[in-house]
């Protein structure tokens, strides 16, 4: 069956066709600027090169249409027609407490998702766009939402409840939730087989260095702690968000640069990071790692401060889980930056890791770090996001 995986942004959607079969990528793209001029397509089928289609998109309904015709299209097509598309899978960024996995979209779901509105207000209301879209155009093909926080749903109390009075929680489900779950389990999971053991007895602690960055603790297969909260502002620095920080930061700021808390946030989400600690150099690990090993300073910096915070955390939940068997790297930069992975390396041998560094050059591939007499397993495993929202579409919808 070939599963249509469908990430809709407010003005991007990306996709990616794949045969659940063989879990081969028959085609994927990314909708730019849509509802915005200048908006484009970018289609690439298996083994082909990238083709790109300017074209008016005002909304994501056109969007999903243009979809659908490239991936039926005579030429660049990989598909006859709609009717060869088994199953759409949709990431959706929260799921509240009311979704712990998958679930096939119906109208009842879709409004329970409306409800988790207000705790994403900027990707929940985009996703369900793209989710209204694509029923419009294929209202015949069963539709799964995949939650980037159910993964997490496992959490015990002690790990989800912030500090703060509890009739917040009771009103306003203020509590961590934890993002990048579908990323997690699928690491975690593979950790395991990687290493022909089974998930429930392992501790794993998994660092998902992207863009967006989180680190889970997962015990016997399950998230007990994660590193993003109520939003995935928190936990560590990012590229460009600022991960933990003194809440009365907020309010200091707003009142030295006479700006909203609102402006502050936006701050804190888009200027700050590794991207505001480089005085605005470069979000990229790519140029921070050559800045810095040219003597940018700043950039030298950035990169010290983004790897200390992984390596806290990686202690914090080795303490939360009383112990661990496993570390695993994994997106962008933790598939790919061995400079960050030796200066996180540098700090976490005393739990009993030991990362080679001949090994620690290898980029992007499955490979065990760890060099002689480790005790704890240190190890990249590439993520793969959409593969698992298409493995656990199949799996409702078959
Ligand atoms: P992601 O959000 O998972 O796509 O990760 C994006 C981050 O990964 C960016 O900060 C990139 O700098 C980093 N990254 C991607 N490829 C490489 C690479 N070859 N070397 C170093 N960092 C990389």
């Amino acid at each position: 069956m070939n599963i249509l995986v469908i990430n809709c942004g407010s003005s991007s959607l990306k996709y990616q066709l794949i045969d659940s079969e063989t879990e081969e990528v028959l085609a994927k793209g990314l909708c730019e600027r849509i509802g915005i001029a200048g908006s484009m397509l970018t289609h690439q089928p298996a083994g082909q090169d990238k083709i790109k289609t300017e074209a008016a998109m005002p909304n994501h309904t056109v969007a999903v249409q243009m979809v659908i015709q490239s991936l039926t299209d005579e030429k660049v097509g990989v598909i006859k027609s709609l009717d060869e598309i088994g199953a759409v899978g949709h990431r959706i960024v929260h799921g509240g407490e009311k979704f712990s996995e998958a679930t096939i979209l119906t109208d009842e779901v879709i409004k329970e998702i409306e409800e988790c509105n207000d705790l994403a207000p900027l990707h929940n209301p985009a996703n369900l766009i793209g989710i209204n879209s694509c029923r419009e155009i294929m209202p015949n093909v069963p539709m799964v939402g995949v939650f980037d926080t159910a993964f997490h749903q496992t959490m015990p109390r002690k790990a989800y409840l912030y500090g703060i009075p509890y009739e917040y929680y009771k009103k306003y489900k203020i509590r961590r939730y934890g993002f990048h779950g579908t990323s997690h389990e699928f690491v975690s999971r593979r950790a395991a087989e990687i290493l022909g053991k089974d998930v429930k007895d392992l501790k794993t602690i998994v660092c998902h260095l992207g863009n967006g960055a989180s680190v889970s603790a997962v015990q016997g297969g399950k998230s007990v702690d994660t590193s993003m909260g109520l939003t995935p502002l928190e936990g560590l620095i990012m590229g460009t968000r600022s991960g933990d920080l003194d809440p009365a930061i907020v309010n200091f700021i707003a009142e030295k640069e006479k700006i909203s808390v609102a402006e502050v946030i936006n701050i804190l989400n888009k200027k700050s990071g590794v991207l505001g600690l480089s005085d605005g150099f470069s979000s990229d690990f790519r140029d921070l790692a050559e800045a810095s090993a040219s003597g940018n300073d700043q950039a030298t910096a950035a990169l010290e401060a983004y790897a200390y915070r992984v390596a806290k955390y990686i202690g914090a939940y080795a303490a939360a889980m009383n112990g661990v068997d496993v570390i695993v790297f994994t997106a962008g930069a933790g598939e790919n930056n061995a400079e960050v992975r030796k200066l996180i390396g540098e700090y976490i041998g005393f739990v009993g890791t030991n990362i080679d560094p001949e090994k620690n050059k290898i980029r992007g591939e499955e490979v065990i770090l760890s060099g002689k007499d480790a005790k704890v397993v240190t190890m990249i495993i590439p993520t793969n996001e959409e593969l698992a929202i298409a493995r656990q579409t199949v799996m409702l919808v078959k």
